[in-house]
């Protein structure tokens, strides 16, 4: 073999050193309890990211011991991410919106050995407390809390560090964060990040093509970070040295836009229900906030609605539209436009747009229909699967979760989508959430997304409902816009040009508002249980 590189892993800890080196003054901005904002800089974050490392060192954490971080999305979490990777450990950030049994199941299944948590989150803490068994405990005191017996001050812990923390000689294929997975269904399953997919998915997350983003950002941390990374803002943006802005747990969309407009944000990341309210709130009150020109946005963890895409435009915020999961860091597709496509027509463009987009670099691709691969026509419906050096490849601790993975490599993502020839991929429904009807499948996704595009409408959910003739049907459940009034035929009337009359729902119910998951999807198995036995009125 011929001598070429050097050997050099890629790991968090040359992040961390590199945005203390160079970076130091860069402001990191977060809202704290009480709503003020405290201002701290990359250089501070350094500082203390190692001090935690060395402290957590001294009180016996071993390579891969798991460190779990219960926090809104502010600066010490950023030192969790950085620091319990330093120390050889493993972030494993858990979902404040779980609930306590279910938080104790993943602590256990985890075997965390110690848990950061913000003090205004102590309650949650101390309802699963019981029923785990954390050696030890530190609360950040942002709001300024007591300690409770048998937890620690973080600060106090930190204070002690002398600051001449050694790294550890990690590989990057080491484990360096932890996610259980927010399905809506079934036990939550652990995925275990390397350095690598991390490091990779920073770099990849900052491509022109993908997200966009270089040191002259200012980057807010919207998704929350206990969800996939907060879709790997915070890593990337400590990897470009770009500005970072901490919502706290103020996520109304007025504080959000008073955030944007005071730090002159110019790239946040979210849900589409977050950028719905986002985008709500601006047209409600023009000219309230003045954002920062040439602010972007990504926006993933369900599909994106052509009308909130054109919305967010008209506002001078242009969403690139991504697809993930918990199980691939979280990208792998991403929405823009390839240099040829910006001469089509704009309503071609939106469409393009308003898909998954186009696999990053070293992210294969492929849609399965039975055994055979589905051709790229943009017709031909199939289960996506993925591979790619940052998708997982298993759960922690569950042997039987394998059948996610196929004998020849792939993750099966349990989503039906079809590519099309230009690589874009349209997710079509969750295998689970498809409607059969008269064995035509009918894609509740489309359905959401062309009556959310009614003016009237603030949400939507399309469920499959028994029916006795058709095997299923589609039932559709509207939250209206405030004051609006909608009906049924008028609803109809409005989708009859876009779909064939056997897809259109049979029935429409007007609720104030759907159930969501713990990560803002909406969580269709609790309407499906709540529709059950619902009566169609005529069979068609
Ligand atoms: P999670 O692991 O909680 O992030 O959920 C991953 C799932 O969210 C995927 O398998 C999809 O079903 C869904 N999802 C994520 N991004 C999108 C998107 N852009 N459009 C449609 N569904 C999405």
């Amino acid at each position: 073999m011929l001598g070429t590189m050097m050997r050099y892993p890629l790991t968090l800890n040359s992040l961390l050193e590199r945005v203390g080196q160079l970076f130091p003054s860069v402001e990191v901005v977060a809202r704290i309890p009480g709503k003020s904002v405290l201002r701290t800089s990359y250089g501070e974050a350094h500082r203390r990211a190692r001090a935690l490392a060395e402290m957590l060192q001294k009180a016996g954490l071993r390579r891969g011991d798991r460190v779990a971080t219960l926090m809104w999305n502010q600066h010490v979490h950023l030192e969790a991410y950085l620091g319990v990777p330093a120390a050889g450990g493993v972030l494993h950030t858990l979902n404040l919106r779980l609930a306590p049994q279910e938080l104790a199941y993943i602590v256990n299944h985890a075997q965390d050995r110690v848990l950061i948590v913000d003090d205004v989150l102590l309650s949650l803490y101390e309802s699963f407390a019981a029923q785990v068994k954390l050696e030890r405990v530190l609360v950040v005191r942002l709001s300024g809390a007591p300690v409770p017996a048998g937890c620690e001050d973080y600060e106090e812990f930190i204070r002690e560090a002398s600051g001449d923390f050694q790294y550890p000689d990690l590989d990057e294929n080491e484990a360096a964060g932890m996610c259980y997975t927010s399905g809506t269904t079934g036990t939550p399953k652990g995925v275990v990040y390397s350095h690598r997919a991390l490091v990779l998915h920073a770099m990849n997350f900052a491509l022109p093509d993908v997200c966009c983003i270089s040191q002259q950002d200012v980057v807010m941390a919207l998704a929350p970070m206990f969800h996939v990374n907060a879709h790997g803002v915070p890593l990337t943006a400590v990897m470009t040295g770009a500005k970072l802005v901490f919502p706290g747990r103020y996520l109304d969309p007025e504080s959000v836009l008073e955030l944007f407009e005071s730090e002159q944000v110019t790239f946040a990341s979210a849900v589409p229900t977050v950028w719905l309210g986002i985008l709500q709130a601006l047209e409600s009150q023009p000219g309230r906030w003045k954002l920062a020109p040439g602010m972007h946005g990504m926006a993933g963890g369900s599909a994106l609605p052509e009308s909130l895409l054109r919305g967010l435009d008209r506002q001078g915020i242009p969403m690139t539209h991504c697809w993930g999961m918990t199980e691939t860091t979280p990208i792998v597709t991403a929405s823009n436009l390839k240099s040829y496509m910006r001469d089509w027509p704009e309503d071609r463009r939106y469409e393009m747009r308003a898909r998954q987009g186009r696999p990053s670099p070293f992210m294969e691709i492929r849609t399965m229909a039975g055994d055979d691969s589905a051709p790229w026509d943009g017709a031909t419906p199939g289960e996506l699967q993925v591979k790619g050096p940052w998708v997982a490849a298993s759960y922690y601790n569950m042997p039987q979760g394998g059948e996610r993975w196929s004998s020849d490599g792939w993750l099966r993502t349990g989503d039906v989508a079809n590519i099309d020839p230009e690589g874009y991929v349209k997710i079509v429904d969750r295998i689970k959430d498809l409607i059969k009807s008269g064995g035509e499948w009918i894609s509740s996704v489309d359905l959401e997304n062309a009556i959310v595009a009614h003016p009237d409408v603030r949400e939507a959910a399309v469920i499959a409902v028994s029916h006795p003739k058709w095997q299923e049907r589609p039932l559709a459940v509207v939250v209206p816009r405030e004051g609006a009034q909608l009906n049924t035929s008028t609803l109809r009337a409005f989708l009859a040009p876009k779909f064939a009359s056997w897809q259109l729902p049979d029935a429409f119910v007007f609720v104030e508002q759907l159930p969501h998951t713990s990560t803002g999807k909406l969580l269709k198995a609790a309407l499906r249980k709540q529709y059950r036995d619902w009566v169609w009125e005529k069979i068609s």
